[in-house]
């Protein structure tokens, strides 16, 4: 007897570790803009994996892009070259308009190894005394899970029981120039934040922010590190959310859908007197830059080559914001969005995240809480204006119920 959902969740109850707490739908197959279950119901997935599905499930061009490299070549290790690691350096360069490129798999080791290189250009370049190297960041970040991440991270459930951790990090509120300039000083090597906070709820800086912070690193002689792992890749209505200020970080990092939903991709970008601090044997990972995943990433930075994704989140992302506007004062007591992406404050009365996220499941939307009453959106970008709409007319209807 094929096992059904309940049997499903169950069976993993025992055996798998208990970090998450999915909501009780158990995903068999998708394609584009749906996800199936065990039992062959069909959901709208307005989640994207966290951002990491943003060409949708099982795009054409990339699967077939996957398909052509599993028949070729999977696994070199970089102990030798493989025939698919230039091109993708080479574009992915292209696309961010930086010079050199580091490959990772996942997005944590991407922020790891930008921390690694920033420290590392503060004593070679920058003449920072040995160990005394300083990172700033910001509160209420999300830059993943390693004990050095969770160093600095400002979210209790995140570090406690995980110590010791990471010294040389130094915290200020977001979106705060003021709080920015007291914290950086001869020791920073680095500023490192989302130009849109993610899980703390989709919290977009105020206008020339960005600006200020490249104003800002430049003049004291630091670099600027964007983390885009979240935020990047087409979902703000742009390649980079850095570009809606015209802003050029000096390392940008990158994740999530750069593996097209199918394999872990990730990627430290930076200019060459950057990058370049780095010398053989200094970092590695076994799996960085395979050619599954060169040819995969290759696919993905075509992709966006053709700037048709950033065009659809502009787009739709008018409409995005339009439907949550009117359900101001219908539910929702505040949102904040750009392009495809929305961090929706739900009226704590009718739920938490967590529920308004479970009503919305058995209605057929997947959708995730990030914390509080908040629920995030976003989709595919590859999603069509009705899918949109009918999402945000559940979205409606779910509120409306109370
Ligand atoms: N940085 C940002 C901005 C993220 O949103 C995430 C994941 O949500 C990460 C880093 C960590 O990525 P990963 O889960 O692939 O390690």
């Amino acid at each position: 007897r094929a096992r059904t959902s309940a049997d499903l969740i169950s069976a993993e109850e025992p055996v798998l570790a208990h970090n998450y707490h999915p909501l009780p739908v158990v995903v068999a197959r998708a394609e584009g803009t749906w996800v199936e279950d065990v039992e062959g119901r069909r959901y709208l997935d307005m989640l994207a994996g966290y951002s990491a599905l943003n060409f949708g499930h099982r795009h054409p061009a990339l699967i077939e892009a996957a398909h052509r490299q599993l028949d070729r070549l999977t696994l070199t290790s970089r102990a030798f070259h493989n025939d698919r690691l230039a091109e993708f350096a080479e574009r992915l360069a292209e696309l961010t308009g930086l010079d050199m490129v580091l490959p990772m798999n996942t997005g944590a080791e991407a922020v790891e190894s930008g921390i690694k290189v920033a420290r590392k250009w503060a004593y070679e370049v920058k003449g920072v005394p040995a160990d005394q190297a300083t990172i700033v960041v910001a509160a209420e970040n999300f830059h993943g899970r390693t004990t050095t991440i969770v160093s600095f991270s400002t979210d209790e459930t995140a570090r406690a029981g995980f110590g010791p951790f990471t010294p040389g990090f130094r915290i200020v509120p977001y979106n705060d120039l003021a709080a920015l300039e007291a914290a950086v000083d001869e020791t920073t090597a680095a500023v490192l934040l989302e130009p849109i906070q993610g899980e703390a709820g989709v919290i977009i800086p105020d206008p020339g922010y960005l600006t200020g912070v490249r104003e800002l690193t430049r003049r004291k002689g630091c670099l600027f590190i964007a983390d885009e792992i979240q935020s990047g890749l087409g979902r703000t209505g742009r390649t980079l959310a850095v570009e809606h200020e015209s802003v050029v970080p000096d390392v940008l990092l990158l994740g999530k859908a750069l593996g097209g939903g199918i394999v872990p991709v990730s990627a430290v970008v930076a200019g060459r007197d950057v990058l370049g601090v780095l010398r053989p044997g200094e970092h590695g990972s076994t799996f960085g830059g395979n050619p599954l995943a060169a040819a995969v990433g290759t696919a993905v930075v075509e992709l966006l080559e053709t700037g048709e994704f950033q065009q659809r989140a502009a787009d739709l992302g008018v409409l995005l914001r339009d439907g949550l506007a009117g359900l101001v004062g219908k539910g929702v007591v505040g949102f904040r969005a750009r392009g495809l992406w929305a961090g929706v404050d739900v009226d704590p009365a009718i739920g938490t995240g967590r529920e308004i996220s479970a009503r919305l499941m058995r209605e057929g939307v997947l959708v995730k809480d990030t914390h509080g009453s908040t629920i995030r959106l976003a989709p595919p970008l590859t999603i069509t204006g009705e899918e949109l709409e009918s999402a945000l007319g559940t979205l409606a209807k779910v509120l409306a119920e109370g």
